[in-house]
C-alpha cells in the first residue's frame, strides 16, 4: 500500500506525492530507471471534483508529451489525467509519484484548444479537457458495423469544375499550411460540396488531415455519404448513433493516421487528427453547432481557434450565411445553381386566404403534384394536432402545470407539454368554468397529415419530425423511401428543410412562417429568412418547381426578402440593424439566466449581479417562461470583452453560491449565447 498525499509548493501548484515510488508498467519503468534525470509533468487530473480541479506533478518516462492521456493513482483509486505541459520542476521536499501508463497520445494543440475553451466559455479544463480525450469504455462484444459505410459506390468527381468552384479551391489549397478563414457562399446545389471534397483531397496530398462539420448526421446521411464515397477507408464518421465500440475503433483510426478525414457533427471538431490543414463548417448557420450544455461552446468559435492554433484553414459554408461570418470572412462566391434555376416563391397571405392550414393556392398546386407525379414539400414547425386548447366561455388556454406554455393536442387525444413531457388526457370540459366549448387552436404537423388525407389522398404522405424519429434508422428509412416514391409529400417540422437532396421535388412550402417570426429573440428573422431559403432551396433542382409561403406577415423582412432569394439584400440590412442595436457581430453577448422554485429568487438574485457589473451594457433582469416547474429569469450583457464580463459574472455567481444552494438556485452563464 501506498501513503498517498497532496501537497503544494511555493508556486501554488499542487502535487500529487507518494511515499514510495510508484510501480511503473515494464516498458516505461525500464526507461524510467536508466540512470537519467527525472522529468516532471503537469497532469490535468480527468475527475468531476471541483476541489481536485488543479494541476498536480507526476514524474514521466521520457517520450511522455503535452497531450498525452495518462492513467495516474489518485488518492486511492485510479485516474485518467492529462498532460499539460512537460517542463515542471520537481518540488522540493516531496517525493513525486510517476504515472501509471499512458493511455493515448494527443496532438498537443488539441490541450491548448481545450485550456483556451474552459477560459472563454467560463468552464473548467475539468470539463474541457474530456472534449479532447473523452472516455471510451471498453469494447463490448455486440458492435455492429458503422452506420453509412453501405447506401455507397464511388463518387464520380465533375469533369471540370466551374470557374467560380476553381477559384474557390485555389484560394483554399493556396492557403494550405499558413491558414486562413473563408465563407463559401452559393444556394443549395451551387457545388458547395464538391470544393469541400476537393479541398480535402489537396490536403491529403500535401499529407495534411482535414475534418468536415456537418450539422447532425442522423438527419442529414447524405453529406456524410458523399464524402466517404469519394474518401473510402481513409475517412472516419463521428457522429451520435455510434456505439461506444464503434466510437473508439474510429477514435483509433484518427489517431493512428489511417483515416486523415474526418466528417463529424459538433464534437467531431475536437477530433485527434495530426497535422491538420483544413476544417470545413458544411451549413455553417445551423444552431446545432452550439452545445446548449456546460461546457456551452460553439464548434464554429472553436473550429476558428483551433484553425489559428494549428495553422490550418477554415472554411464556412451556407446558402444562408450568418450575419456574423458574411461580416468577418472573406467570401468565395460560387454563384447561382449548377443544374435547374431558383423557383419563383409565391407569399400567400392568410389574412385573405381562408383554409389554414392548407389554403387555396397550396391546395391546387398539390392537388397538381399528385396529378401530373413528383415530389412535395411541406414545412410546418409545431408538431402534434393542435398547438393550443383554448376556452371559448372564459378565454382559458390550457397549460402546463410544470411550465408557462401551451399544451399541444396529439393524435393520442391527449394534451402533451413540449417542454417537460407531461401528458394529460384532453379534458371534455375547461377545466377553469366547465363549458365544453373547447376550441382547438392552429394546426400541428399530425393535424397537416390529417387533412392532406382528407383533401389530396391521391398523394402519399410521409411525416418527419422528433415524434416519428426516436427509433434509429427511422429518418434514414423516411428519406430513402420519400426518394424512391414518384408521388408524394414528405411533411413535417424543420427537419424536412434541411440538406436533403432529392430530385424531382415539385413543390415546396411553408405552412405557417410566422410561428419562427413571432419569437422573442433577435435572431428571430435571421432564423426564419434561413428557414424559407433553405426550403425554397429543395425544390426545382432537377425540373423546374415551385414555393409556397403562407403568412400572416408577407411585408416582414425575413418574408419579402426570402421570397425574392435576395440574401445579401436581406443580410445587409440585418447587419444595419445589428449594429444599431450593438448585437453580434458587432458585439458580443454574455447570458445569464438563473432558475429556482420561488417566482421571485430568480429575479432578485440577477439584480445583485447586474450592480456587480456595474459599468456593463445590460438587458434586464427580466423574466423568462417558467419551465419544469422553475421559474427563470435571464440577464443579458452586450459587451466587446465577453471573457472578462463572463468570468466576473461567474466569480459573483460563485460568492452567492451558499445561499443560492439555500434557495435551490441554479445559474448558468452562457457565453455567445445562440438563443435568448
Ligand atoms: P451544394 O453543396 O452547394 O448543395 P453540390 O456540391 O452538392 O452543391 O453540387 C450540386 C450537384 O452538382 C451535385 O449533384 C454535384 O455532384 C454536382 N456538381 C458539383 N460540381 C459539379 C461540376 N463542376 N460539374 C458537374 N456537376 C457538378
Ligand atoms: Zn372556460
Ligand atoms: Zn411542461
Amino acid at each position: 500500500m501506498q501513503a498517498v498525499r497532496a501537497g503544494q509548493d511555493r508556486s501554488g501548484a499542487w502535487h500529487q506525492t507518494c511515499s514510495v515510488g510508484a510501480r511503473l508498467p515494464g516498458q516505461l519503468a525500464g526507461r524510467q530507471y536508466a540512470g537519467r534525470v527525472p522529468r516532471y509533468a503537469s497532469v490535468y487530473p480527468l475527475v468531476p471534483a471541483r476541489a481536485l480541479a488543479r494541476i498536480f506533478t507526476y514524474e514521466v518516462p521520457d517520450g511522455v508529451q503535452k497531450g498525452a492521456v495518462v492513467e495516474v493513482r489518485f488518492a486511492r483509486s485510479k485516474a485518467r489525467g492529462v498532460v499539460v505541459d512537460v517542463n515542471g520542476k520537481a518540488p522540493e521536499g516531496i517525493e513525486v509519484a510517476s504515472i501509471e501508463r499512458v493511455v493515448e497520445e494527443l496532438p498537443p494543440a488539441l490541450i491548448d484548444l481545450a485550456l483556451w475553451l474552459a477560459e472563454y466559455y467560463g468552464s473548467t479544463p475539468g470539463r474541457t479537457l474530456p472534449l479532447v480525450a473523452p472516455r471510451v469504455r471498453k469494447r463490448r462484444k455486440d458492435s455492429p458495423a458503422p452506420l453509412l459505410r453501405e447506401g455507397l459506390a464511388g463518387e464520380p468527381v465533375p469533369e471540370r469544375l466551374t470557374d467560380e468552384q476553381r477559384a474557390a479551391v485555389e484560394r483554399l489549397t493556396g492557403a494550405l499550411g499558413s491558414g486562413g478563414n473563408f465563407l463559401l457562399y452559393g444556394v443549395t446545389g451551387s457545388g458547395k460540396t464538391e470544393v469541400y471534397l476537393q479541398a480535402c483531397a489537396a490536403a491529403l496530398a500535401r499529407g495534411l488531415g482535414a475534418i468536415v462539420l456537418v450539422p447532425e448526421i442522423a438527419l442529414t446521411p447524405q453529406a456524410a455519404g458523399r464524402f466517404a464515397a469519394r474518401f473510402g477507408d481513409g475517412l472516419a464518421i463521428l457522429h451520435s448513433g455510434l456505439t461506444d465500440a464503434e466510437r473508439r475503433d474510429e477514435r483509433g483510426r484518427i489517431a493512428r493516421g489511417e483515416a486523415r478525414i474526418v466528417v463529424g457533427a459538433r464534437s467531431a471538431i475536437f477530433a485527434p487528427v495530426r497535422d491538420l490543414g483544413l476544417i470545413c463548417v458544411d451549413e455553417e448557420q445551423e444552431a446545432s453547432y452550439k452545445q446548449e450544455s456546460d461546457p456551452r461552446y460553439d464548434a464554429r468559435t472553436v473550429a476558428a481557434k483551433r484553425a489559428a492554433l494549428e495553422r490550418a484553414v477554415a472554411v464556412y459554408g451556407s446558402a444562408t450565411p450568418r450575419p456574423e461570418s458574411w461580416e468577418r470572412l472573406e467570401r468565395l462566391d460560387l454563384g447561382g445553381r449548377l443544374v435547374g434555376e431558383l423557383p419563383p416563391v409565391r407569399v400567400v397571405d392568410l389574412r385573405r386566404e381562408a383554409g389554414y392550414p392548407l389554403s387555396a393556392p397550396l391546395l391546387a398546386e398539390l392537388q397538381r403534384v399528385a396529378e401530373q407525379g413528383g415530389k412535395a414539400i411541406l414545412l410546418l414547425n409545431r408538431r402534434g394536432i393542435a398547438p393550443a386548447l383554448h376556452c371559448r366561455a372564459c378565454g382559458t388556454t390550457l397549460r402546463c402545470p410544470n411550465c408557462d406554455v401551451a399544451l399541444v393536442l396529439h393524435r393520442d387525444d391527449r394534451l402533451h407539454c413540449h417542454h417537460c413531457g407531461h401528458t394529460a388526457p384532453s379534458p371534455d370540459a375547461c377545466p377553469a368554468c366547465a363549458s365544453p366549448e373547447l376550441a382547438r387552436i392552429g394546426a400541428g404537423t399530425e393535424k397537416l397529415e390529417r387533412e392532406l388525407a382528407e383533401r389530396v389522398p391521391g398523394l402519399e404522405r410521409i411525416r418527419l419530425d422528433a415524434d416519428v424519429v426516436d427509433e434509429r434508422g427511422a429518418v434514414t428509412d423516411a428519406l430513402r423511401h420519400f426518394a424512391a416514391t414518384d408521388r408524394a409529400v414528405l411533411l413535417g417540422t424543420q427537419m424536412v428543410a434541411k440538406g436533403h437532396h432529392f430530385a424531382d421535388v415539385a413543390l415546396a412550402a411553408v405552412v405557417d412562417a410566422d410561428s419562427q417570426l413571432s419569437l422573442p429573440d433577435f435572431r428571430a428573422e435571421e432564423r426564419t429568412f434561413q428557414l424559407l431559403t433553405q426550403l425554397a432551396g429543395r425544390s426545382g433542382r432537377d425540373a423546374p418547381g415551385r414555393v409556397i409561403v403562407q403568412t400572416f406577415q408577407p411585408d416582414a423582412r425575413a418574408v419579402a426578402y426570402a421570397a425574392r432569394h435576395d440574401v445579401a439584400g436581406f443580410l445587409a440590412g440585418e447587419l444595419e440593424r445589428r449594429r444599431d442595436l450593438g448585437y453580434p457581430p458587432f458585439r458580443h453577448l454574455v447570458r445569464v439566466v438563473v432558475a429556482g422554485p420561488d417566482p421571485d429568487a430568480p429575479l432578485t438574485a440577477l439584480r445583485e449581479v447586474a450592480a456587480g457589473l456595474e459599468g456593463a451594457d445590460l438587458l434586464g433582469p427580466a423574466p423568462l417562461l417558467r419551465l419544469r416547474g422553475r421559474h427563470r429569469a435571464q440577464l443579458i450583457a452586450k459587451t466587446d470583452e465577453p471573457r472578462r464580463v463572463a468570468s466576473r459574472a461567474g466569480r459573483l455567481l460563485a460568492a452567492g453560491a451558499p445561499a443560492m444552494r439555500r434557495a435551490g438556485l441554479t445559474a448558468v452563464v452562457d457565453v455567445d449565447p445562440q438563443s435568448l
